[in-house]
């Protein structure tokens, strides 16, 4: 239930070919594959005989591309971006990728993360007479290029990885030369892929590989530049002393369960946080049920665990768009009843484990154990498959103010009375970190508050974003 989930910010895309052709439309299939990465908008930039062209605007991929416009944009390289918007209403001028000319030539540039020292460098831009143009940090890093550059892109991409600090996940086009880059804690995610073609891909979750039919050569790791020309990839590290903090919620959340992360495959991960899930519970329940779509994994681990029947009593009307957009309260409990009705029959008198992938403000959870009550549920036990959300997330995801987080605001018992559960358990940090096989490599700082590098205080985030 999107409105009471955090929020990724980017999908990214970037395809390498050695002729002209209809690259638009796998671009746009590999930015359908990301959609649930972010909806608010989307773009393409390709270069086209030596021009870079672009089209992006808001809305969901299928809204902003129609097929005239896929098919204008041919040529033999491009990059792709959708975004979920964290600065207020959507603009179209804070759409990606952001297409900059500079010295070098033309350079594309899509972005996943958010930089912790943005603002310091902007204001250093703006004394130096740059202008800005969006509400991104992402332009922070296109004006640094700009600036850097002495006639060596490797050389300045570099350089600039030296000055931002923060989470970043870049594809970048430049030229007839495709990059991808790593930020030196590996906080979001790329991977690096090839078709039998010969064509190279980069891309956020390894589901875009597959649905383009490139096979997964790897992961960047943290710290890593890649750089395909000519048909050759080579690849340099420009930081390999920060310890890995990859973001903990893409196997929470945010991935496609069909999604391989850092050689685990997603849905495996999910259903393993379910079986531990299950795990802290002696009770015996009559049914387990998923709080659809996001707890459908860990609710399927649970439930091979326990030996419980695995039942959907949440029936989800999947024709129903963004409800988290809605502005009012009272918009958003009618998105609510539009997008899920309860299975009475399934749910009467029974004693229910209701599993779900996390509790943000706890606001959808309450009014879902509401329904069930009311249509007979006996018992609603409230499972989530991560630890409480109790601090910000500073590197790209919109996490509401501590006041909003209902982890950071109640205790457990409050919270189960607060949404009306008959008990309400949480994973352990400590058994999430285990059921990733990554317990020494994962950022976990909004579930304890120790980020893996220094972070601006939390007023100081919105102030950026204000100031546009
Ligand atoms: S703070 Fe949380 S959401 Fe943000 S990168 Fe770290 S684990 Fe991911």
């Amino acid at each position: 239930m999107e409105h009471d989930k955090l929020h990724e910010e980017c999908g990214l895309i970037g395809i390498w070919t050695d002729q002209h052709h209809a690259i638009g439309e796998k671009l746009y299939d590999g930015l359908i594959s990301l959609q649930h990465r972010g909806q608010e908008s989307a773009g393409i930039a390709v270069n086209q005989y030596g021009q870079i062209v672009q089209y992006k605007n808001v809305g969901l991929v299928n809204e902003v591309f129609d097929e005239d416009r896929i098919n204008s944009l041919a040529g033999s390289l491009g990059v792709g971006h959708v975004r979920y918007s964290t600065t207020g209403r959507p603009d179209r001028r804070n759409a990606q990728p952001l297409v900059t000319t500079f010295k070098g030539g033309q350079m594309a540039l899509a972005h996943n993360g958010n930089l912790v020292n943005a603002k310091q460098l902007r204001d250093e831009l703006i004394d130096d007479g740059y202008t800005f143009e969006t509400a991104l940090d992402t332009e922070v890093i296109t004006r640094l290029i700009a600036k850097l550059y002495q006639g060596d892109m490797a050389e300045t991409i570099q350089q600039v990885c030296s000055v931002v600090q923060g989470a970043y996940a870049l594809v970048l086009m430049v030229g007839e030369v495709l990059y991808g880059i790593r930020d030196p804690y590996g906080l979001r995610p790329l991977v690096l892929g090839k078709t039998p073609e010969g064509e190279w891909v980069l891309a956020s979750e390894t589901a875009t590989l597959d649905l383009l039919g490139a096979d997964l050569i790897r992961d960047l790791a943290k710290g890593e530049i890649v750089e395909i020309k000519q048909g050759e990839m080579r690849s340099w590290m420009f930081d390999d002393t920060k310890p890995q903090a990859f973001c903990s919620f893409e196997f929470v959340y945010f991935a496609r369960p069909d999604s391989i992360v850092e050689g685990k495959t997603v849905l495996s991960v999910r259903k393993q946080l379910g079986a531990i899930l299950a795990s802290y519970d002696d009770d015996t329940y009559d049914l387990v049920a998923p709080v659809p779509d996001s707890g459908i994994a860990a609710a399927i681990g649970y439930s091979h665990a326990a030996k419980i029947p695995y039942t959907t009593v949440l029936m989800k009307n999947k024709y129903i768009g963004r409800t988290f957009l809605n502005p009012t309260q009272e918009q958003r409990d009618r998105a609510l009843r539009l997008k899920l009705n309860v299975q009475r029959e399934e749910v009467f008198g029974k004693r229910i484990v209701l599993v779900d992938d996390s509790i943000v403000r706890g606001t959808t959870m309450k009014k879902l154990i509401h329904q069930l009550k009311a249509a007979g549920a006996k018992e609603v036990h409230v499972r989530i498959s991560s630890p409480p959300v109790i601090h910000a997330c500073h590197f790209g995801i919109d996490t509401p103010t501590n006041k909003s987080l209902i982890g950071a605001q109640m205790t457990h018992a409050e919270i189960c009375r607060h949404i009306g559960a008959d008990s309400l358990k949480f994973l352990e940090i400590r058994d999430m970190l285990r059921a990733t096989g990554m317990e020494k490599a994962l950022c976990k700082a909004c579930f304890d508050g120790k980020y893996p590098m220094a972070v601006p205080k939390t007023a100081d985030k919105f102030v950026f974003e204000k100031e546009i």
